[in-house]
């Protein structure tokens, strides 16, 4: 039997595993609900934050390590993570139905959406394959990985500025790759005489054996092609979140329409973290969003089963999901 052809049946599946989409998780799974967090990887914009030290009541910490450490307790509970992309949500009688690039079905009572926001990206056809092969979406996470050595930033604005003043002091040399004709980044880059501003270029291609070796850049009729070991990208973040357009509104921000308790238009559709219209884009916040999306969730799911008693806090005993299908 081909792997598309495998159905799992689970209570909740969680499509994100940032810190909201595992903080979900680790409810759900805590109240015995079979949980399954579906994920591009683990820790989502926390891998990007170096250091946060704003998180209560935890010593300054690596953001992966943060996100380990809540993923560690969601499967100690028996949430089950699959490291793979959700691409289609559909409805089968008041389930949901969340297939994946992989091929991976579910079917679920409910769903906690948690996709957060994922660095925009260049839309070339090498970028998959260069990603962590000199192709960084963080300038501060990699840019020590290539002192000394001669790179591009492709950005603008505020950001460009961030990546300009970071990158430049460190690197040999340095190809700023900025859309636009006048940005104020320009004036900032031209401090620095390693650096060589390319204005209304953008990357078309990227080369390289097995790791980046150079970069075609183009505006118009001109192409260059720029030897660099690495090519920076901080172009700022953005949702990709056009299987869940059937099913929720979308503001002006572009954000997931939620209520105080999650809940979406859709009826078991639940949105929490940086996703939703949750103010103040903080890991504390995209944590607890994601708790309040799982309670509300286990709520309806118990109601679904003809269980009318309704959780309002868990600190109660506590129980662990069953396991539902071997990875
Ligand atoms: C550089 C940087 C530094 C920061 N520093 C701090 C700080 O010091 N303190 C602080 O409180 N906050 C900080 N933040 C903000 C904080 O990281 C975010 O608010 C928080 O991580 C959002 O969590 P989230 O789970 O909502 O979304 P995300 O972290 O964006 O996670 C979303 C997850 O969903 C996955 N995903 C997306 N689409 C799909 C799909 N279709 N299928 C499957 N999976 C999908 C992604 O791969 C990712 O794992 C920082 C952010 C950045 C970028």
């Amino acid at each position: 039997m081909g792997v598309e052809e495998i159905v799992e049946e689970v209570d909740v599946v969680v499509i994100g595993g940032g810190i909201a989409g595992l903080s979900a998780a680790l409810y759900t799974a805590r109240q015995g609900l079979r949980t399954v967090v579906v994920s591009i990887d683990v820790g989502g914009q926390l891998t990007y934050a170096s250091l946060i030290e704003n998180y209560p009541g935890v010593e300054p910490v690596k953001g992966l390590d943060l996100a380990m450490r809540v993923q560690k307790q969601a499967m100690d509970f028996g949430a089950q993570v699959v490291i793979d992309e959700v691409v289609k949500l559909s409805r089968e009688g008041s389930s949901f139905v969340i297939e994946t690039g992989r091929g991976w079905k579910f079917k679920s009572l409910a769903v906690i959406a948690a996709c957060g926001k994922a660095p925009r990206r260049l839309g070339v056809d090498a970028e998959e394959r260069f990603v962590g092969k000199g192709l960084s979406y963080c300038v501060v996470c990699d840019g020590p990985l290539y002192r000394g050595r001669e790179v591009a930033l492709v950005s603008f604005g505020e950001k460009g500025v961030e990546g300009l003043e970071f990158l430049a002091p460190l690197v040999k040399k340095l190809h700023y790759i900025v859309p636009r004709e006048k940005d104020p980044s320009i004036e900032v880059a031209k401090r620095f005489s390693n650096v060589e501003v390319y204005p209304r270029y953008r990357v078309v291609d990227i080369y390289g054996e097995n790791r980046v070796e150079a970069a075609k850049i183009a505006r118009q009729n001109e192409e260059k092609i720029l030897k660099v070991d690495a090519v920076f990208v901080e172009m700022g973040f953005e949702t990709r979140i056009d299987f869940l357009k059937p099913y929720v509104d979308i503001n002006e921000k572009g954000e997931v329409v939620a209520d105080i308790y999650g809940q979406t238009r859709t009826p078991g559709l639940f949105a929490a973290g940086d996703l939703a219209s949750t103010p103040y884009k903080q890991a504390v916040i995209a944590a607890a969003s994601g708790v309040v999306a799982a309670l509300t969730a286990i709520n309806y799911v118990n109601k679904l089963r003809g269980i009318s008693k309704s959780i309002r806090a868990d600190w109660g005993k506590k129980r662990k999901a069953k396991r539902s299908f071997r990875l």
